[in-house]
């Protein structure tokens, strides 16, 4: 049966509940710790930082379906499903043996992923009677896709924006403001340790663990808010299993068996929610396939990191995750792929990754753009810079196959479009694009001051 350029699902076709991988797992992820006692979160406790239904999926380890609300099935329908696209014409210009698919979230306004779990997440807050939701963003896409998703449900949604990106990427910030969402450049001095942050840091241009420690300040400090967070947790893993859930009903309707599975990861979220469905039938034994992490070479937290406790935030005011991390001190060289640059990781990610189920490579920018440019001549896309990590891994395994003759099917997540990151291909395109290592030492210094649990 000849392949399709585009494997579009049927309405009817679309998943009707979330898959939760925690259930599959033998060794769960570490427990969420309470900062102030270092215990566990409970249910109760993790309800006054996220809305119940929330916190309840965050620590359910054992369910593995959860079913979809109507409500979000029909938010979902916008702009989903979205299509698995065999990349022909790469594969072409390759001139590989390997078979390349794509599975293309950046058809929605937000330009990205981070709606799957925007709506849900916005969908629950509202079901509990609350006001508005509080956030911060890196790139924008996050900030894009709550505002997207409040706007929608009429909730009220305030997002503090590191500031470079704010300075950077004012189109973006016009974007959520058409939203209706506020926008708050961070650090700002509108909470107790941004002002801390800038008295000790003048200059900063912030950090998304600076902007997350502002945000949830903030909601704490408003009646009827919660913060919510587009990356990292468990919930977030769960709804972007819908990304995953549709690849693999795609092909299983063609009998195509991936040999390999590519995700770029920041905080981990669509990466996990791409390989979770096949992850879980690594853990049950049903199929073998390689899953492959991509990290930026300048924010290696899975290739270089400790898999350890640590804060999610700069502020120290989060829960701590179990997870591969830098230090929640680490200020992430200013790349280009804004998504990526978060000093931690989902601890399911990083529990799979520990365990030997997955494996993480790490990449250079120009390297990444090399790719990006690439695939942006002959597939009609112009992807985002996060993206672009995946696609130059699967570019390299491609290569690979064209060496050996061997006719592997190869799936990667493009996770977004690049049409805000321009500045960025200006860059490339000027040649002034440079990368940046860590040496050890900046590492070992920054993960000597782990918290000590
Ligand atoms: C946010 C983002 C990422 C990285 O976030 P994860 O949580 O690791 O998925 C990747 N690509 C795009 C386009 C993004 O907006």
């Amino acid at each position: 049966m000849k392949i399709p350029y585009k494997i579009y699902l049927e309405e009817s076709e679309m998943p009707k509940e979330w898959y939760n991988v925690r259930a599959d797992m033998k060794n769960k992820p570490a427990p969420l710790l309470n900062p102030a006692t270092m215990q566990p979160m409970t249910l109760d406790e993790l309800s006054q930082v996220f809305c119940c239904e929330l916190a309840r999926q965050e620590l359910d380890d054992a369910t593995a379906y959860i079913p979809i609300p109507q409500e979000i099935r029909d938010f979902y329908k916008m702009y989903r499903p979205s299509p698995l696209v065999r990349a022909y014409c790469l594969e072409e210009k390759l001139e590989t043996p390997a078979h390349i698919y794509y599975k293309f979230e950046g058809n929605n306004t937000s330009g990205s992923h981070k709606l799957n779990s925007a709506i849900a997440q916005a969908y629950y807050a509202k079901m509990q009677g609350l006001k508005g939701v509080t956030t911060e963003t890196g790139a924008g896409q996050w900030g894009t896709a709550l505002s997207m998703a409040c706007s929608y449900l009429g909730l009220d949604c305030k997002v503090f924006m590191v500031k470079v990106s704010y300075e950077q990427k004012p189109f973006r910030r016009e974007v959520m403001r058409t939203y209706g969402a506020s926008i708050t450049p961070s650090p700002s001095d509108t909470t107790a340790v941004g002002r801390k942050i800038l008295e000790n840091h003048p200059e900063t241009g912030g950090s998304l663990g600076c902007a997350i420690s502002e945000a949830v300040e903030t909601a704490n400090s408003l009646e009827g808010y919660r913060y919510v967070l587009g990356s990292v947790l468990n919930q977030v893993l769960l709804h972007q299993s819908i990304i995953g859930l549709e690849t693999k009903i795609a092909m299983d309707k063609y009998n195509i068996k991936p040999d390999i599975i590519i995700g770029c990861a920041g905080g981990g979220s669509n990466l996990g929610g791409l390989i979770s469905p096949f992850a879980g039938q690594k853990l049950r034994g049903e199929a073998d396939m390689r899953l492959i992490a991509v990290e930026p070479e300048s924010c290696p937290s899975l290739t270089r990191g400790k898999f350890a406790y640590d804060f999610c935030d700069t502020g120290m005011i989060c829960p701590l995750s179990k997870m591969y991390t830098l230090g929640s001190n680490y200020m992430p060289a200013s790349i280009h792929a804004g998504g990526l640059r978060y000093h931690g990781m989902s601890s399911v990610v990083s529990q799979l990754y520990a365990d030997g189920l997955m494996e993480a490579v790490s990449v250079p920018q120009t390297k990444v753009f090399e790719a990006a440019e690439e695939f942006a001549r002959v597939e009609g896309i112009l992807p985002a810079p996060e993206s672009s990590h995946a696609i130059r891994v699967a570019i390299d395994e491609a290569l690979k196959c064209k060496e050996t003759g061997e006719e592997k099917n190869i799936v990667f997540g493009l996770t977004g479009t690049g049409y805000f990151d321009l500045y960025a291909y200006k860059r490339f395109n000027d040649g002034e694009m440079s990368d940046y290592v860590p040496s050890d030492e900046e590492i070992a210094a920054s993960l000597a001051k782990l918290p000590n649990v």
